[in-house]
């Protein structure tokens, strides 16, 4: 029962779940891919109390244009084999919509906030994979905590990577960097050691 037991230095925050989300996708090396394609969508929801993980959305998304190269097998350990016969983005979304419903994070009463290590995710690259799937964006997904706002804040330095982060906190690295769902475990961590610097997180980003 020890996890479910908030610590003193942890400060009462404005949200009730934090969720962090990080987004692998198609890519190659030194060059851009048009359309740039979501391979693997994971969420953490992460208490506002606690900030212990309290459920996990996960799912590889298959690309509808692009497939999987060796580049990006290499750089995510995400194998064409293991996005063949997923959903696509429209289906994963849906999916998404019912886990979010299914965890009580659309009530009004609810506050959740997401929480990613850079704008890249919410700003660009699922507005982009969107715009080109021709669908709308949920609204909950146009606001956003960059990780590195508030590290800055409490370090004094703005970080250049996550590794950079967890580093400078004195936290151990787990699973695979740039693994989405490893890399949301990271970011988890990060976001507990900043929360436990009694920092009370404020959006930092938002969909114009
Ligand atoms: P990350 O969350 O840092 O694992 O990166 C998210 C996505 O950004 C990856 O799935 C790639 O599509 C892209 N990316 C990250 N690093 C590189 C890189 N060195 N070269 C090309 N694309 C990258
Ligand atoms: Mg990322
Ligand atoms: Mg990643």
């Amino acid at each position: 029962m020890a996890s479910s037991i908030a610590s003193a230095n942890i400060a009462a925050q404005d949200f009730h779940y934090f969720l962090v989300l990080d987004f692998e996708a198609t890519c190659i090396k030194n060059g851009m891919l048009a359309p740039q394609e979501i391979i693997e969508f994971p969420v953490l929801k992460v208490s506002g109390r606690t900030f212990e993980v309290e459920s996990e959305f996960h799912t590889y998304v298959e690309p509808q244009v692009h497939e999987v190269g060796e580049f990006c097998t290499e750089l995510t350990g995400i194998t064409k084999e293991m996005v063949a016969g997923k959903p696509h983005l429209p289906d994963v979304l849906e999916m998404f919509h019912d886990w979010m419903q299914k965890e009580d994070l659309l009530s009004n009463e609810t506050k959740s906030i997401f929480v990613t290590c850079g704008d890249w995710d919410l700003k660009t690259m699922l507005p982009g994979h969107c715009e080109y799937c021709k669908l709308p964006i949920k609204p909950y997904f146009n606001q956003w905590i960059n990780i590195k706002k508030p590290f800055a804040r409490v370090t004094g330095e703005y970080p250049k990577s996550m590794m950079a982060m967890l580093e400078r906190l004195d936290l151990k690295h787990v699973g695979r960097h740039h693994s989405g769902l490893d890399d949301c475990k990271n970011i988890a961590k990060i976001l507990k050691a900043i929360a436990e610097r009694k920092f009370r997180f404020i959006p930092t980003g938002a969909k114009r």
